[in-house]
C-alpha cells in the first residue's frame, strides 16, 4: 500500500489505510456494479417523481370537504418522501427485447440483459416512451412514440456525453483530494 494520492489522502482526511481500503472494497466490490445496471437513472428518478406528484393531486383532489383528519393526509401526500409510483428495472432472460408491466404502485421494465450496454439503454429509454404515452399524452399508446421519446432522450444523452462532460472532468486525483478539501473542510471535533 501507498502511493502518493493514498499517503495523502490518509494525511488530508485523517484516515488509516485499512479504512481507505474498506471504503474502496465497498464502492468497488459491491456500489459500483450496481450503478451500472441503473441505466438511464437519472431520467427514471424524473419521471417517477412527475407521476408521483400528478397522482398524489389527483388523490388530494378526492377530497372535497378536507377536516382536520383528512388535512392530516394532504400533508402526508405532499411530502417528498412518500412514493407512490416506482419504476423498476429488471434484467431477464426474455423473448422479447424488453417489455414493461404496470401494477398498481408503477411500472417493471424488463430487458433482455443480452445486449450491450449501449443497446440496453435505447431499449429502457423506448419502454420509458410507453410510460410516458400512458401518463402523460393523451393518445393510444403505440410504438412510433415510444421510438420517438426514445430518440429524443438518446439525442439528449449523446450532447451530454459528447459536450457537456469534460466540464466534470477534475485533472487529477490530488485535485479531487484538494477539491473536496476546499469544499467540504474538516471541523475539529
Ligand atoms: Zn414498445
Amino acid at each position: 500500500m501507498g502511493n502518493e494520492v493514498d499517503n495523502e489522502i490518509s494525511k488530508t482526511f485523517r484516515v488509516s489505510p485499512e479504512c481507505i481500503h474498506q471504503f474502496n472494497q465497498i464502492y468497488g466490490n459491491t456500489i459500483r456494479p450496481k450503478i451500472k445496471e441503473r441505466f438511464l437513472s437519472h431520467l427514471i428518478a424524473t419521471i417517477e417523481d412527475l407521476i408521483n406528484d400528478k397522482k398524489m393531486k389527483e388523490i388530494i383532489n378526492t377530497i372535497r370537504n378536507p377536516n382536520a383528519e383528512t388535512e392530516k393526509t394532504i400533508q402526508l401526500f405532499q411530502s417528498k418522501n412518500l412514493r407512490l409510483y416506482s419504476i423498476l428495472l429488471m434484467p431477464v432472460n426474455i423473448k422479447r427485447r424488453a417489455t414493461t408491466r404496470y401494477h398498481d404502485n408503477g411500472a417493471t421494465i424488463y430487458y433482455n440483459s443480452i445486449f450491450e450496454a449501449k443497446q440496453i439503454r435505447i431499449l429502457i429509454a423506448h419502454e420509458l416512451g410507453h410510460i410516458i404515452n400512458k401518463e402523460f399524452i393523451g393518445m393510444k399508446d403505440n410504438e412510433n412514440t415510444a421510438n420517438l421519446f426514445a430518440f429524443i432522450v438518446m439525442k439528449d444523452k449523446n450532447d451530454f456525453y459528447s459536450n457537456e462532460c469534460k466540464n466534470f472532468v477534475f485533472r487529477s486525483d490530488l485535485t479531487i483530494l484538494h477539491e473536496i478539501e476546499n469544499m467540504c473542510p474538516l471541523v475539529n471535533e
